[in-house]
């Protein structure tokens, strides 16, 4: 099967948390957190159309320079969303440096960072390097979404780390399988026109759309899908949620963002003997993030932001999270 987007760590377990979806057709990537990006290559970065920050602890965070150096001469638009406060960290950041040599005649670089709480955006702005990066007020959109696009979408639910802290879904609004013997049976071949056919079924194209899979043969959407070549199923999932306390109210809200996803990241990286610690904190235990993977039941649960203090110990932080995931219990909790 083919996913839609190719989800990844950006940094070994003990750096700075953070997942790059890629999408597997197009020019294209999302990012979950805006720490350490100095693993992603400067052409990944340059896809990034959206940046999704959980909140402004500097291992989520830091990574905007790296953004904002590698986009500054080039004619693109990235846009930043958080928790309330990101957008006025964004303008502390661009504030620190001297742009008296950015004119009209800049790169059309644009950064819009919006401030989401609670099931909308409450504050939007934008910065143009045409405009020296200066703050320009926006009003709010009515969004409901964070990203709402004709093909996924981008939910967001606030948890508690001490501060409002977001977790992030990637939904793909419908998954469109391809049957190749269906599609031998029609003597259609595979090629680049599949991608355009899959992506006029996720937009809701009509029947009659028409494909040109060679230069003289035609077919139209609905004999794809008559014949089930083409297949719908439900869409790819992608759960990201790190820096959160170990509560009732937070593990309600992350199920529900999570339930069935097939990809959970989570943070995971106190050992049960230091649940204490964790608590204090406001951080997840292996055992605890691994209990709600399973209460979330999602197909995979991938362990992140281990503490440093586990240097050499990775193997016990992955085997109380695998243990707990798999609904076992843990010695010494
Ligand atoms: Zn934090
Ligand atoms: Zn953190």
């Amino acid at each position: 099967m083919t996913l839609f987007v190719q989800p990844r760590l950006v940094n070994e377990p003990f750096s700075d948390p953070g997942v790059l979806l890629d999408f597997r057709f197009g020019n294209r990537a999302l990012l979950f957190d805006l720490g350490d990006l100095s693993t992603l290559s400067p052409r990944e970065i340059l896809r990034i159309s959206h940046v999704f920050v959980t909140h402004m602890h500097m291992d989520h965070f830091s990574g905007f320079d790296r953004l904002l150096r590698l986009s500054l001469y080039r004619d693109r638009r990235v846009h930043i969303v958080g928790p309330p406060g990101l957008t006025d960290a964004v303008e502390a950041k661009l504030r620190a440096y001297t742009w008296n040599l950015l004119d009209g005649r800049s790169h059309d670089l644009e950064i819009a960072a919006s401030d989401w709480a609670e099931g909308g955006f409450i504050t939007e702005v934008v910065f143009r390097a045409r405009n020296a990066f200066v703050r320009e007020n926006q009003q709010p959109s009515e969004a409901r979404l964070p990203l709402d696009d004709p093909e996924f979408k981008v939910v967001a639910v606030t948890l508690d780390h001490g501060i409002p802290c977001l977790a992030f879904s990637f939904q793909e609004k419908i998954r469109v399988n391809v049957h190749k013997t269906r599609l031998d049976e029609l003597r259609l071949p595979v090629g680049p026109w599949l991608a355009e056919a899959k992506r006029a079924v996720r937009s809701g194209a009509g029947p009659a759309t028409e494909f040109m899979p060679t230069k003289d043969r035609k077919v139209v959407l609905g004999e794809l899908l008559q014949s089930q070549a083409l297949v719908c199923a439900p869409g790819q999932r992608v759960a990201y949620a790190t820096d959160l306390a170990f509560h009732s109210l937070n593990i309600t809200r992350l199920c529900s963002l999570a339930c069935g996803a097939d990809q959970l990241f989570i943070e995971g990286g106190f050992l049960q003997e230091d649940r204490g610690l964790a608590a204090s904190k406001k951080h997840l235990t292996a055992v605890q993030a691994g209990e709600i993977a399973r209460l979330a039941a999602v197909d995979f649960a991938h362990q992140m932001h281990f503490s440093p203090r586990y240097l050499g110990r990775e193997d016990e932080l992955r085997a109380e999270f695998e243990l707990a995931f798999h609904g076992r219990s843990v010695a010494r909790r």
